[in-house]
């Protein structure tokens, strides 16, 4: 497995394992890895890529008060786990490798940024797709596999993928979760015992509101109520937005009558934290 930091280097890798006949799937992280970074690798590998996994903590999708200082990095741990799923190339750079100097030229997204995350983070998504699309530029990989743990992430990531007419095939996956029910996230670790307790309360409200929709509820607003009390109930009282949209469009919903993702996002403690459900 080569660790590389250059894009010269990570080019040059890439080279060798398409001449070696392999096609090359791209997992782009910001490290920190869990079993949810490791099942996109893991999926990739089924799907008989080689695997380039990307660790960068993007400067540029992080708000000015937000947590990119304090954003965990554990740059030997990953490459240990990397090892471990057999990935055969890291590309972990250097923000002035990404966003040298002379750097100005940026992606902006349109409406789809302008709901649930988006609108308590402006510009994140810009972040995300500027680094996204110079990833994909600097790998040119066939495949790039995220996470429906950022459901509005994936939506976006394809959006551009086809607005912009850039190859990679994007595959989505689904969402690992602990035994308890709470989604892996590298942002987990900020949590205390009774924080940790507490944010399991984010997966049993999303379970409350797809039992009340699959019992027959219609009325999205209803949903949304019953999932802030229960949250509520659990003392989780910092939420940002609890939504009931088109999975495609990210639309509101009012109506149920089509598949919806239910999505929240709130902060315990100093983490943010987000998880989503598709209720078919
Ligand atoms: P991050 O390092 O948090 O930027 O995440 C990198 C990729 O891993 C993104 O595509 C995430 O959606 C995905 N990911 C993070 N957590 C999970 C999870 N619990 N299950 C599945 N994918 C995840």
């Amino acid at each position: 497995m080569s660790v590389v930091r250059t894009v010269q280097q990570i080019r040059n890798a890439v080279t060798r394992l398409r001449s070696a006949g392999r096609s090359i799937a791209l997992v782009p992280t910001m490290g920190a890895l869990h079993a949810g970074h490791t099942s996109l690798i893991d999926a990739a590998r089924r799907d008989a890529h080689a695997v380039v996994v990307s660790i960068f903590v993007n400067p540029t999708q992080f708000g000015p008060s937000e947590d990119f200082d304090a954003y965990p990095r554990a740059a030997d741990a990953d490459v240990e786990v990397c090892r471990k799923h057999a990935v055969d190339a890291v590309f972990a750079p250097s923000a002035s490798a990404i966003y040298p100097p002379v750097d100005e030229t940026r992606v902006r997204v349109g409406p789809l940024a302008a709901t649930m995350c988006g609108r308590g983070r402006p510009g994140h998504f810009d972040g995300v797709c500027t680094v996204v699309a110079k990833l994909f530029a600097i790998v040119r990989p066939d495949a790039a596999y995220f996470g429906q743990k950022d459901a509005q992430q994936a939506v976006i990531i394809r959006r551009m993928a086809s607005d912009l007419f850039l190859p990679p095939r994007i595959v989505v996956c689904p969402i690992v979760r602990g035994p308890d029910g709470l989604a892996m996230s590298s942002r987990n670790r900020f949590l205390t015992p009774d924080q940790r307790q507490q944010a399991v309360s984010l997966f049993a409200a999303l379970g409350a509101g797809r039992d009340r929709i699959q019992q027959g509820e219609r009325r999205a607003g209803v949903i949304v109520s019953h999932m802030a009390r229960l949250l509520r109930a659990a003392g989780t009282c910092d939420v940002e937005y609890i939504v009931v949209v088109d999975p495609g469009t990210l639309r509101d919903v009012s109506d149920i009558h089509a598949p919806v993702l239910l999505a929240l996002a709130v902060k315990i403690g100093s983490a943010r934290l987000i998880d989503n459900l598709l209720v078919e």
